[in-house]
């Protein structure tokens, strides 16, 4: 197994995405801290899925709205495992409403927890990792990261933040041996996109099936990017083969930003 003795990070694991990518990581033999909310009994489910592949998991519960209580989920991290040299900045969330109905405490925690969480986790693993000489940061940002669509001020803006904080991250860091890379992706079939589905359904008194169809018109592909498919994506860059991909958006979204 290719992280064997690495400790991986990865905020907003107890779901989607990111739940998927521990369990890749975790595979690959890194020890995992896990981060996100839920019910105790789904957090020691996703530990126990962990522990079974025979690395160590530990679980925090810091809020990405907190700057310190970032800075202290790192600390602790490093205390226990010995080091972050992978830290996967994926806890985000979601909220669509035209600009002028768009609620201010909706775009304030959307930057929050999408944007300057990314900023308050880089800024916290960037010593560790520069000073062992090896470190991934990895940022979900998604297509809305390169792209726009009408609803989703706050989600695009904070999106294309995080694709700006990816290269300058890569830029300061560049020559020490840590990476830094935002994978883009399309629509992924996980509880954050399960709610837009659920709400376009309602609202244009539509079946389910066909709320999803109407967002996958933006893939040409006409298919969900799966869970696994992202996490394989970040096992790659966790690679020595990906060790000069750094400061760029990857996209995985079935051909939507190539139209
Ligand atoms: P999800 O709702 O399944 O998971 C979100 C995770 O973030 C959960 O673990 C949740 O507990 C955690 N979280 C939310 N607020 C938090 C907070 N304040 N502090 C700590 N953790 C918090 O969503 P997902 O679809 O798996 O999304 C994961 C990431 O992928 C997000 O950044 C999202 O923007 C991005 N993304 C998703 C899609 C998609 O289609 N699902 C597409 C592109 C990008």
């Amino acid at each position: 197994m290719s992280l064997n003795g690495k400790t991986a990070l990865v905020t907003g694991s107890t779901s989607g995405i990111g739940h998927g990518i521990a369990l890749a990581l975790a595979k690959e033999g890194a020890n995992i801290v896990l981060n996100g909310f839920g019910l105790p009994e789904q957090i020691d489910d996703a530990k126990k899925q962990i522990s079974d592949l025979g690395v160590k998991v530990s679980y925090s519960n810091a809020d990405m709205t907190k700057p310190e209580q970032i800075a202290d989920m790192v600390k602790k991290a490093e205390a226990e495992f010995g080091a972050v040299d992978i830290l996967v900045n994926n806890a985000g969330i979601q909220h669509t409403a035209s600009i002028v109905d768009f609620p201010t405490e909706k775009w304030d925690a959307i930057l929050a927890i999408n944007l300057s969480a990314v900023f308050h986790g880089t800024k916290a693993v960037l010593p560790g990792m520069m000073s062992r000489k090896w470190g991934r940061i990895i940022n979900i940002a998604s297509a809305h990261g390169l792209v726009a669509s009408a609803t989703k001020a706050a989600y695009v803006a904070a999106k294309h933040g995080v694709v700006g904080l990816t290269k300058v991250t890569a830029i300061e860091a560049g020559g020490t041996g840590v990476t830094c890379t935002a994978i883009c992706p399309g629509f992924v079939l996980t509880p954050l996109v399960q709610k837009q589905i659920d709400d376009i359904a309602a609202k244009e008194n539509i079946s389910k099936d066909d709320a999803a169809a109407r967002l996958l018109e933006k893939h040409p592909s006409h298919q969900f990017v799966l869970p696994e498919q992202v996490a394989g994506l970040a096992v790659f860059l966790c690679s020595d083969a990906a060790a000069q991909i750094t400061g760029v958006p990857l996209s995985i979204d079935g051909g939507w930003t190539a139209a």
